[in-house]
């Protein structure tokens, strides 16, 4: 798995809505890539944050802004992005 593949199906991580292979291979993604370990956590927090309020919209811009942050953070550290 890469980082693009682990940022397009981030939505279905957090939902919990994925098979139980696809949750191992991000499980062992997010072991050896530090950014998207990040990326799933503050993402798991935010929703847990909008939940706990109830509210179920989230900015529709999240995703784009944490994809953006780690490519931009893979490119600098040569990262498992490609
Ligand atoms: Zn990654």
């Amino acid at each position: 798995m890469t980082c693009t593949e682990f940022l397009a199906i981030l939505d279905e991580v957090i939902d919990q809505s994925i098979a139980a292979e696809t949750r191992a291979e991000i499980e062992l993604h997010i072991k050896k890539c530090g950014h998207c370990e990040v990326v799933f956590n503050t993402t798991r927090k935010t929703i847990e944050i909008y939940r706990a309020h109830e509210l179920y919209e989230l900015p529709t811009d999240l995703r784009d802004r944490l994809h953006n942050a780690i490519m931009e953070k893979c490119k600098k550290s040569k990262g498992p992005c490609s």
